[in-house]
């Protein structure tokens, strides 16, 4: 090997060399390079996982939002503002649709720049005609060229580009089937192709208004429903009620009477009931007229009623006649009911407001008392009131402001 030979065949070596070091160097630039895409790569993928958390989180929280707690503004407020921030447009709005379906009203809307919620806006189907058309067909519409696509395109001049929107996603809210309003997101700026992800978010906030709505229209059919319910058992309860008096009218009676006696008789426990007429009544209707007449039952009524107990229950039983059941009461305790009710009656002044204009007029009354019970005058309810009022009978026979307690049993069904 000459010289020169070893002299080539360093050079070689040498070249050799600096070629394998230029291609170590280009591939760890690759390496470099390959290493500097995956970190762009890698956010990129999480951002979209991070995208997809927000949203699951946003739509649960609406979930949970209770519409009977703040009303639906409060979940349209949520609502606008969410689509809003995580889809990131300018305009997010909610507006409803009226029965007839030829309107929506702006219930919401919010304006992310200016962190501004207003509302109350309205649009007829008869200016946007494709618009109405188009909300009953999809459950989304993708204007992502607002101005151009046929369907928005109807709100360019008044509306779009006055403010700048340049793509527009709405989404229709369902129930039942049809269309009851829409969610709509407007974007300013460069036009914008909205993700297939983008559009479903857009649907599930829709959804979610939709089931807001209907929380809303179950409170108000259940409100309606414990109204009538309420008014019901008022209409049941007048009916019940004496107007003049205030006392259990003799319907009333008849339905507790039957109730106590069975209940008395079960358990084998007294009852005990009196039967009150007011005396010559009718002389005070004819000298005082009728307006006078009721003052003095209204008065009546409340002075038997003032001497009872809780548990016994008056009641007006005919125009001048009252009836008071006693439950757990013999008839001598009853006895001694009906004397405290006739003195005190016979001891009170009643005042009556004549006809003209001459000042009030006391006056006196007295009242007439049967008295009967089980088991001591009768064994069943008809015999017992039967005998109560013949007791009553008998008292005005007698001399009226009296009581009188029927006759045992067996002697008043022996025909005294
Ligand atoms: P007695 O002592 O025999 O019971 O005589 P009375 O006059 O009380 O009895 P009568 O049955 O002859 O008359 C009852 C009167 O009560 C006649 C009726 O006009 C009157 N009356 C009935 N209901 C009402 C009412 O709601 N208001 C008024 N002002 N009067 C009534
Ligand atoms: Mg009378
Ligand atoms: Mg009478």
């Amino acid at each position: 090997m000459t010289a020169s030979d070893i002299e080539r065949l360093q050079q070689e070596l040498a070249r050799e060399r600096a070629a394998r070091a230029e291609a170590d160097a280009r591939s760890e630039q690759a390496a470099l390079e390959l290493e500097e895409a995956r970190h762009e790569l890698r956010p990129s993928a999480s951002a979209f996982q991070d995208m997809a958390l927000r949203q699951q989180q946003a739509l649960v929280r609406l979930a949970g939002m209770r519409p009977d707690e703040g009303g639906l503004t409060m979940i349209h407020e949520e609502l606008t503002r969410i689509a809003s921030e995580i889809i990131g447009v300018e305009r997010a709005s909610v507006w409803l649709m009226s029965q007839d379906g030829t309107e929506l009203r702006c219930e919401e809307l919010y304006e992310r720049t200016q962190d501004r919620h207003t509302r109350g806006a309205v649009l007829r189907a008869t200016d946007y005609p494709r618009y109405f058309d188009a909300l009953k067909l999809g459950r989304a519409i993708d204007g992502h060229d607002a101005r151009r696509d046929s369907r928005p395109s109807e709100f360019s001049g008044p509306y779009l580009t006055p403010l700048g929107i340049t793509s527009m996603m709405d989404a229709a809210i369902r129930s039942d089937g049809s269309v009851v309003g829409v969610v709509c997101l407007e974007h300013v700026g460069e036009r914008r192709t909205w993700t297939a992800a983008e559009m479903e978010f857009a649907g599930a906030l829709a959804d979610q208004a939709a089931l807001a709505l209907a929380a809303v229209e179950r409170r108000r059919l259940e409100d309606e429903r414990a109204h009538v319910r309420l008014e019901l058992m008022r209409t049941r309860e007048l009916a019940l009620q004496d107007e003049l008096t205030g006392l259990a009218n003799r319907r009333a009676l008849e339905q507790m009477l039957a109730d106590e006696v069975a209940r008395a008789l079960r358990h084998g426990r007294p009852l005990s009931i009196l039967m009150a007429d007011a005396d010559h009544f009718k002389k005070i209707n004819d000298t005082y007229g009728h307006r006078a007449g009721d003052t003095v039952l209204r008065e009546l009524a409340r002075l038997l009623t003032e001497k009872l107990r809780s548990i016994d229950k008056p009641a007006r039983y005919g125009g001048e006649e009252f009836f008071v059941m006693m439950p757990e009461t013999s008839v001598a305790e009853a006895r001694l009911v009906a004397e405290r009710i006739r003195s005190s009656i016979e001891e009170h002044t009643f005042v009556v407001d004549p006809e003209d204009d001459e000042p009030p007029i006391p006056l006196r009354l007295t009242v007439s008392l049967g008295v009967a019970g089980l088991p001591e005058s009768a064994s069943t309810l008809e015999a017992m009131v039967e005998i109560a009022d013949r007791a009553l009978y008998d008292a005005k026979h007698q001399g009226r402001n009296r009581t009188v307690v029927a006759a045992p049993l067996q002697q008043a069904t022996g025909g005294s």
